[in-house]
């Protein structure tokens, strides 16, 4: 789909329009926004694909280490805080 971006979630998905510079920063806002709340948001953007995972205490991007605590996915220093 051109002109649109799909963010997808666990239990849902969004469209938005993605045509204009300002579309796209409003599409990363709802990623982040998504990813916080959910942990994981795939991305489908002008033909490409991303995975966003983050961390939904503090938002921190994750990298190839999550830690799943009951639903939530941590970085290592919330994890560790959350002990
Ligand atoms: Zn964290």
């Amino acid at each position: 789909m051109k002109g649109v971006a799909r963010i997808s979630f666990q239990g849902g998905a969004l469209l938005v329009p993605a045509r204009t510079r300002y579309d796209h920063e409003v599409v990363f806002e709802h990623v982040e926004t998504y990813a916080r709340r959910h942990g994981t948001v795939r991305l489908e953007l002008e033909r490409k694909r991303y995975t966003v995972s983050v961390c939904t205490n503090c938002g921190y991007p994750l990298e190839s280490l999550t830690y799943a605590l009951g639903g939530r996915s941590l970085c290592l220093r919330c994890a560790r805080n959350d002990e």
